[in-house]
């Protein structure tokens, strides 16, 4: 706890060991001793970052946290002549922590209290992590704000998976990819992100208010689980309402009302399919699967450009077989949870480099699309981790060299191998799927082991349906990750596909400092569609961040 009054700095104490048996009560006093100040002088405490290293050490094979810890301790005590302090900040074991950003911004200049009275509201496409937490962010700072989405609310979105797994009857406006939340409705709700965002705080403090764990704000692996996303979201829009945020679902976004000249054109309303909807500004967050969107916003002048993406499979193993590699032993994972990992091969011998992603423990592969005809694996979870398959993506990233010029041309490339895997699963979301060491000897599986694959899967030569700059890759990827994770080339491991969407193909183009779009003054494109996240986090940062900016406030970083 802080002393009342007393201004205080925060310092983060990097690097503490805490064995498993340890209770969290010791890091004080390891802290204190790493810091080189005394117990007495901490003025408030609080876990800034925890991970399992479950690197084998010595003969012991001992797992153990890595910590880091948050002190608050009297302001300008760097100055007051403590040698051993100034030491642990010279040595880089304490560096300075900023304070968190604030949703909120006070910006009473804006005229722009956008949408106050009769005016135009601001409006934002999508209900994803992009255009939910630009729309939070507004309301937040007095703006009001309609948010209209192509999908359902979620009970009716739930339905609406639930019929496509039972019946296979694709509704293209209600599917994992559309609908409240977006395309991470579904997923393992993995939140923790690779960069480290001032706004990050007060989005997991939002999580948090509205049910999730309090351990996602330090824990290195934070996932919220499929079953906890679909408490807090209605939590979430319930709180965006009382703030004066209109939502309006399975309204779709068909084009936009512009005037003003070509180089500063204005978005003054938007064309939907249910009707006209004016507007002060507009936020794009449409996810990286609405094509048709993007065709029509490019035809109306939007400049869009191509960008790399992935492209690959879903690989899955038994989960037991992660957490023996990774734990030493799987009875570990009782007690820590199922075990994760995140891999990554160079390239050579011709081959592309090659990643692991998205990896989802104890969970299940689902077939994340919005179109009949094409086929697109991902993967989900609930919070406890407890179906006994792990799966991750195995991508490799391709470019217009692989694609041809084009900006369609990585959608068109993709959409060609997702029709492949589709016919070559027998059109019916049945999914090809090979084993392992199948794919690396180059022959057909006689026979597969299980799979978390709901919709079902089929024997295929992913080898031979998949491009050889992709073949390649996971090839070398499967042999050099077999040789960390005994097994995961092996006879165990399933290859399901295709999992293309771990990124989208296309960028909008914005200026940098007021992350408008090119050649707009009112027009804002966030998230994984504009080609600026690639994730829950990173999507959910990226539209807070523009909405600060519409208010005249960057957040940078
Ligand atoms: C199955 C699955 C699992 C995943 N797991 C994770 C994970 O664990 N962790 C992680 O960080 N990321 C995960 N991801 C990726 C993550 O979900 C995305 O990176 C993130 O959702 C992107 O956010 P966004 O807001 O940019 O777009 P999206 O979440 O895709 O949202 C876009 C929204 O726009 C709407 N929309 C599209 N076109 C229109 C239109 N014309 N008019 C109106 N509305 C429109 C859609 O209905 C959709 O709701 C997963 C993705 C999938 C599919």
């Amino acid at each position: 706890m802080s002393h009342p009054g007393t201004p205080t700095a925060t310092w983060r104490v990097l690097n503490l060991s805490l064995e498993l048996d340890e209770p969290e009560s010791v890091l004080r006093a390891r802290a204190a001793a790493r810091a080189g100040v005394s117990a007495d002088e901490i003025r408030g405490l609080r876990l800034g970052h925890m991970a399992l290293d479950a690197r084998r050490r010595g003969a012991r094979g001992r797992v153990r946290f890595v910590v880091h810890v948050d002190l608050q301790l009297d302001a300008g005590l760097e100055s007051r002549g403590n040698a051993a302090f100034a030491k642990a900040l010279r040595s880089g074991r304490v560096i300075p922590r900023m304070p968190p950003a604030q949703l909120a911004v006070n910006a009473p200049h804006i005229s722009l209290r956008e949408g106050s009275g009769s005016g135009p509201r601001v409006a934002v496409v999508g209900s994803g992590p992009a255009g939910l937490f630009a729309a939070l962010a507004l309301a937040r700072s007095g703006v009001l704000v309609d948010l209209i989405d192509r999908g359902p609310v979620l009970t009716e979105r739930s339905r609406a998976v639930a019929q496509f797994l039972g019946t296979r009857n694709l509704d293209p406006e209600a599917n994992l990819l559309y609908g409240e939340g977006g395309a991470g409705t579904y997923s393992d709700g993995k939140i923790y992100t690779r960069v480290d965002h001032a706004l990050e705080a007060p989005i997991l403090d939002e999580w948090i208010a509205c049910g999730a764990p309090e351990e996602i704000a330090y824990d290195a692996r934070a996932h919220i689980g499929t079953d906890r996303l679909h408490r807090i979201l209605p939590r979430i829009r319930e709180g965006m309402e009382a703030l004066g945020v209109r939502f309006h679902w399975r309204t779709r976004l068909e084009g936009l009302v512009v005037d003003g000249l070509a180089g500063s054109q204005r978005v003054s309303a938007l064309r939907t399919s249910a009707g006209e909807l004016p507007c002060a500004a507009v936020f794009l967050a449409l996810g990286h699967s609405a094509r048709d969107s993007l065709e029509t916003l490019a035809a109306q002048g939007l400049m869009l450009a191509p960008k790399p993406f992935q492209l690959g499979v879903r690989i899955e193993h038994p989960q037991g077989l992660i957490d023996t590699a990774r734990f030493g032993e799987a009875a570990l994972a009782r007690r820590l949870g199922a075990a994760y990992y995140s891999l990554t091969s160079r390239a050579g011998a011709g081959a592309a480099a090659a990643h692991s992603f998205c990896m989802c423990p104890g969970g299940q592969i689902v077939a994340s699309v919005n179109e009949a005809g094409l086929l697109c694996t991902n993967g989900m979870s609930n919070s406890r981790h407890s179906s006994p398959y792990a799966n991750a993506a195995l991508v490799t990233t391709l470019g217009s060299s692989e694609t041809g010029p084009g900006v369609f041309a990585g959608i068109d490339y993709r959409e060609r191998l997702e029709r492949k895997f589709f016919v070559e699963g027998g059109g019916d979301w049945t999914a090809p799927a090979q084993r392992a060491c199948d794919f690396l000897a180059g022959q057909d599986s006689e026979e597969l082991v299980s799979c978390s694959y709901k919709m079902g899967i089929r024997p295929g030569r992913i080898d031979a349906l998949l491009p050889e700059a992709v073949r390649s890759a996971l090839g070398r990827a499967l042999e050099y990750f077999d040789r960390q994770i005994p097994g995961y080339a092996g006879p165990e491991a399933l290859l399901v596909g295709i999992e293309s969407r771990s990124s989208g193909a296309i960028r909008m183009p914005r200026d940098e400092a007021t992350r408008r779009a090119t050649g707009f003054t009112n027009l804002y494109p966030v998230g994984e569609g504009a080609g600026y996240a690639g994730g829950i986090m990173s999507a959910a940062i990226d539209g807070a961040r523009s909405a600060h900016a519409l208010l005249g406030q960057g957040t940078g970083g």
